[in-house]
């Protein structure tokens, strides 16, 4: 049949011709700039959770320690006595710092 015979080469041409308007897309996008701002501001909101668990480490710190328990002066870290390695000058460091 002789549409057979027509049909690759048509499909070929449309494949030509979209690539070339995928590219005149792509150009007008970069020129634009739009998305790079687009990508700026999803970057920023993503950094507003971020400063919300920071916040939560320091209500960690906040806690009570126990009696058993010591702040390791190096890391900052509540553990239970069993952890601590040593004091110094009323410094105590966790078996994991002095490591
Ligand atoms: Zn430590």
């Amino acid at each position: 049949m002789a549409t057979d015979y027509d049909a690759p080469r048509k499909t070929e041409e449309d494949l030509s011709e979209d690539s070339l308007e995928e590219l005149k897309a792509r150009r007008s996008d970069k020129s634009s700039g739009q998305v790079d701002e687009d990508e700026i501001e999803a970057a920023e909101g993503y950094e507003l959770p971020g400063a919300d668990l920071s916040g939560e480490e320091l209500s960690v710190r906040v806690l009570p320690r126990q009696a058993d328990e010591f702040t390791c002066t190096s890391c900052f870290l509540v553990h239970h006595r069993s952890q601590l390695a040593y004091e110094k000058d009323g410094q105590q460091v966790c078996t994991e710092c002095a490591a």
